[in-house]
C-alpha cells in the first residue's frame, strides 16, 4: 500500500525543505524525500554555509595577520593556519544547521522519507533505498532537486586536481597555486578565500570583467582591490587546455589580446556555473516539460503537467532564466505551499532579489544597474558615496568600496543599489526594502541612518543622487 500525502516535497535544499515546512505549518500532510545522508541540500552542505564559514575564517586570518596595526602583541613566529581546525569548525556549523532542519521536520510531523525519488505518474512516487517505497499524493508534488556543478566542453573535471566548488570546500591544503575559472559568486569567493590562506591565484574570465552579473562600477572595483591583494585577473580569457599530471595541472589560457599563456598550477578550480538536476527523477517521462534540463514552470511554479510544481535551482521561466540563489528557493517554496494550501499569494519580483558576494570586499546588490535602467528607458539619476570617509569605515579598517544608487529621474524612484565594502551583504537589506517599498530617493535622505554606522553610505548615496553628499 502506498504511503499517502497531500504534499510530497521532492529534494531537501533551501527549497524544499521551506516548501515543507510551509505545508505543513497550514496543515498539509507533508513528506520531503531526500537522497543525502543529511538535509539542507546545497546550501547547507557544499554552498552557502561552508564557504561562508571559511570566508569567516579567511577574516580572522587577516585580523590576526594585521594584529600589530590593531595594537594587539603576539607572540613571535610566523602566523599559520590549522586547516584540521578550520575544517572541524566548518563541519560542526554544517553539523549543526542540518541537524535544525532535522528538528524543525519533527516540530511540524514532517516525513523524511531517505531515498532517491522517482515520478510514476498520477500523483505518484516510488523512492529507492533498501526496499522500494511507494508514495501518493492527494494534492501536489513539489520537484526542488537542485543543482550540481556544470563543467565546459574539453576540461575533464577529475576532482582531484581539477575540482569544483564541492571538492574546493573540502580542500585539507592550502593550494600554493590555483586557477579560479569563471568570475561569479562562487568563483570570486574561493579567490578570496584561497589568496587569504596563502595561495598564489589567478582568476580567468570569459566575459569582459570580473562579477559580470554586477553593475560596470562594482566589477571595475573589486578588480582594484583583487588586484591591490595580489590576485591576477584575466577577463575577456578563457582555458583553453587543461591536462592533470603528477603534482597539478598543465593550463593554457588564450588571453584577451589573443596570445596564449601556459601555466602549471597546483589546482584548477573550474567554477562556470551550475545546470539542473533531474537524474534518475523520470522527469521526460512523466511528460514534463524542461528547457535546456532545467524544469519549465509558470509564474505559481505550476510545471505542464498537473500536480506537478517545481521551485529553486531546477527551474527555468523560459527566456528570462531565474536566478539560483538559496533564499530565492525558500521564497518560491513558501509560495507554491501557500498556493496548494489554498492561499492566494502574489508573485515574486524578481528584479527585487537581493544578490550577496561574500568575497573581499563583499558585494551587495538589489535591483537594475545602471546599465539595465538605462537599456529599459529609464532617464537615469546616479548617487554614489564612497565608505572610506565614514567613521566607521575608518574605525573597522574597512575603507574600500562604495555605494552607487540608480534612480528613475522622472519619479525619483530608486531602482537599484549597488554596493561594494566590508558589510555590503548586510547592508542590502536597508535596499531590498527601499525597493519593495517603491521607495523614491527623497525617502532615502529622510530616513534617519544611525551614526556611526556603514549604512550612513546609503543614506549620503541618496544625498548625492540629489546632487550634494554631506561629507563629500
Ligand atoms: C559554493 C556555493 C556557494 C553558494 N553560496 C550562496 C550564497 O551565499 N547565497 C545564496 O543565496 N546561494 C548560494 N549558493 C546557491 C544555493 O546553494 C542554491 O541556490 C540553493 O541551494 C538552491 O536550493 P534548491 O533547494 O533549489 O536545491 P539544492 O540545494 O541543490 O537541493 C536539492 C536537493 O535535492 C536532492 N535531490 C536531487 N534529486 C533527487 C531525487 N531524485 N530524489 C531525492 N532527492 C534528490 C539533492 O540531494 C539536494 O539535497 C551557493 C552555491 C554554491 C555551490
Amino acid at each position: 500500500m502506498a504511503n499517502e500525502y497531500d504534499v510530497i516535497v521532492i529534494g531537501a535544499g533551501t527549497g524544499g525543505y521551506v516548501a515543507a515546512i510551509r505545508a505543513a505549518q497550514l496543515g498539509l500532510k507533508t513528506a520531503v524525500v531526500e537522497k543525502q545522508k543529511a538535509l539542507g541540500g546545497t546550501c547547507l552542505l557544499w554552498g552557502c554555509i561552508p564557504t561562508k564559514a571559511l570566508l569567516e575564517h579567511a577574516h580572522a586570518l587577516k585580523v590576526v595577520q594585521h594584529a600589530k596595526e590593531w595594537g594587539v602583541a603576539l607572540p613571535q613566529g610566523t602566523i599559520g593556519l590549522d586547516m584540521g581546525q578550520v575544517h572541524s569548525r566548518k563541519d560542526r556549523i554544517v553539523g549543526g544547521l542540518t541537524k535544525g532542519v532535522e528538528f524543525l521536520f519533527k516540530k511540524n510531523k514532517i516525513d523524511w522519507i531517505r531515498g532517491t525519488a522517482r515520478l510514476t505518474g498520477n500523483g505518484s512516487v516510488d523512492v529507492f533505498e533498501g526496499e522500494k517505497q511507494v508514495l501518493r499524493t492527494r494534492k501536489e508534488i513539489i520537484v526542488a532537486t537542485g543543482s550540481a556543478p556544470r563543467g565546459v566542453p574539453g576540461i575533464e573535471i577529475d576532482r582531484k586536481r581539477i575540482i569544483t566548488s564541492d571538492e574546493a570546500i573540502h580542500l585539507r591544503e592550502v593550494p600554493k597555486t590555483i586557477v579560479v575559472m569563471g568570475s561569479g559568486a562562487v568563483g570570486v569567493e574561493f579567490a578570496s578565500i584561497f589568496t587569504r590562506f596563502g595561495s598564489d591565484v589567478t582568476i580567468v574570465e570569459l566575459l569582459p570583467r570580473l562579477v559580470p552579473v554586477e553593475d560596470e562600477s562594482v566589477s571595475a572595483e573589486l578588480e582594484k582591490s583583487f588586484r591591490k591583494q595580489g590576485i591576477t585577473s584575466h577577463t575577456g580569457s578563457k582555458v583553453t587546455a587543461a591536462k592533470v599530471t603528477d603534482d597539478g595541472v598543465d593550463i593554457e589560457v588564450q588571453l584577451a589580446d589573443g596570445t596564449a599563456k601556459k601555466m602549471h598550477v597546483d589546482y584548477l578550480l573550474v567554477a562556470t556555473g551550475r545546470g539542473p538536476v533531474t537524474t534518475g527523477l523520470n522527469a521526460e517521462g512523466v511528460g514534463l516539460q524542461l528547457e535546456k534540463g532545467y524544469v519549465k514552470v509558470d509564474r505559481q511554479y505550476k510545471t505542464n503537467v498537473p500536480g506537478i510544481s517545481a521551485i529553486g535551482d531546477v527551474i527555468t521561466f523560459g527566456a528570462s532564466g531565474h536566478p539560483q540563489l538559496a533564499h530565492v528557493s525558500s521564497a518560491e517554496g513558501i509560495l507554491a505551499a501557500e498556493r496548494i494550501a489554498g492561499q492566494e499569494g502574489r508573485p515574486l519580483n524578481y528584479d527585487h532579489v537581493p544578490g550577496c558576494t561574500y568575497c573581499d570586499p563583499e558585494i551587495g546588490s538589489v535591483g537594475l544597474t545602471e546599465n539595465e535602467a538605462k537599456a529599459r528607458g529609464y532617464d537615469v539619476r546616479i548617487g554614489t558615496f564612497p565608505f572610506g570617509v565614514l567613521g566607521r569605515a575608518k574605525m573597522a579598517g574597512e575603507t574600500d568600496g562604495f555605494v552607487k544608487i540608480v534612480a528613475d529621474k522622472k519619479y525619483d524612484e530608486v531602482l537599484g543599489v549597488h554596493m561594494i565594502g566590508a558589510r555590503s551583504t548586510e547592508l542590502v537589506a536597508e535596499a531590498t526594502v527601499a525597493l519593495r517599498l517603491e521607495s523614491t530617493v527623497e525617502e532615502l535622505i529622510r530616513t534617519i541612518h544611525a551614526h556611526p554606522t556603514m549604512a550612513e553610505a546609503i543614506g549620503e548615496a541618496a544625498h548625492a543622487a540629489h546632487g550634494a553628499a554631506i561629507h563629500l
